[in-house]
């Protein structure tokens, strides 16, 4: 398991979500924020801070929003090789 970045997340530039991640495990595009579900421990650090309620654990995440979970995956996994898309600090 672990947790997911959700609609609500495109367009924020808040990033308060990371600086709590005890992993580093947010990568982001021009869009939003993922989450590396092989990096997550799922300790639910990150929902709170974020202000739209963009992150859930993957089994809560709303059906509107089901295709999140793969979408982060995928994205990490694209996003992983260029070092400028781990976002580690609060933009
Ligand atoms: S705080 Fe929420 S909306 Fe903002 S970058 Fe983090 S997950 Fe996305
Ligand atoms: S649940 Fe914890 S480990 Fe997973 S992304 Fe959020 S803060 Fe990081």
């Amino acid at each position: 398991m672990a947790h997911v970045v959700t609609a609500p997340c495109i367009g924020c530039k808040y990033t308060d979500c990371v600086v709590v991640c005890p992993m580093e495990c947010f990568y982001g595009d021009e869009k939003q924020l993922y989450i590396d579900p092989d990096d997550c421990i799922d300790c639910g650090a990150c929902a709170p801070e974020c202000p739209v309620n963009a992150i859930y654990l993957d089994r809560d995440v709303p059906t509107r929003w089901a295709e999140y979970v793969q979408l982060n995956a995928d994205r990490v996994k694209m996003l992983k090789p260029l070092p400028e898309a781990h976002i580690t600090e609060k933009v």
